[in-house]
C-alpha cells in the first residue's frame, strides 16, 4: 500500500493531464502545435475548449516570432 508516494491523485488518473504538461521548446513544436490546432503535450487537435499555456518565441531569420500555445483541457473539463 505504501509503495508509491505519489497520492491517490496520480492513482486516479494514469497519466498526466495535457495542461499539466510543460510547454516544450519552441523548436520541439511542430507547425500545427505553433498555430494553436494541435495541442502541445499530445498532438492531438485541439477544440474550442482547448487551453492556453503561454507564448512560444522562435526566430525567422532576423525575426522574432511569438506563437500562442495551447493544450487539451483536463479531462471532463468541457465548459
Ligand atoms: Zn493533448
Amino acid at each position: 500500500m505504501a509503495s508509491t508516494r505519489s497520492g491517490s491523485e496520480a492513482d486516479r488518473r494514469t497519466r498526466v493531464a495535457c495542461r499539466d504538461v510543460p510547454v516544450p521548446p519552441t523548436s520541439h513544436l511542430s507547425i500545427e502545435q505553433l498555430k494553436g490546432v494541435a495541442c502541445i503535450a499530445c498532438g492531438g487537435q485541439l477544440s474550442e475548449s482547448r487551453v492556453h499555456r503561454g507564448v512560444a518565441l522562435d526566430h525567422d531569420g532576423g525575426l522574432l516570432l511569438d506563437y500562442d500555445v495551447y493544450s487539451c483541457p483536463a479531462p471532463g473539463d468541457t465548459a
